[in-house]
């Protein structure tokens, strides 16, 4: 395995995804998908601070990184 390559799937198969905890609504998360379908949930925080590693285990349940995304803030307040 090189440094480069996903140490363990984070997410299941499309169908049979779990919460992946704060991730979900994160403006620094990053869904990767390989060529067998597999998805990856990745930090971007990771690319500048070692304090993030790559593919979190998830589900995050606390994070100094977090910052939460514009849509989730809309998904929350629901219809109006
Ligand atoms: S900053 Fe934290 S919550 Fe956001 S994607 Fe990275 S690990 Fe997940």
């Amino acid at each position: 395995m090189s440094a480069s390559d996903p140490p363990t799937r984070t997410r299941p198969p499309e169908g049979h995804d779990t919460p992946g905890g704060l991730c979900d609504t994160c403006v620094y998360q990053h869904l990767i998908r390989n060529t067998r379908g597999s998805g990856f949930s990745m930090c971007g925080r990771s690319r500048d601070d070692p304090r993030y590693p790559r593919y979190p285990r998830l589900p995050v349940r606390t994070c100094d990184g977090y910052e939460e995304r514009p849509e989730a803030e809309a998904a929350q307040e629901g219809p109006r």
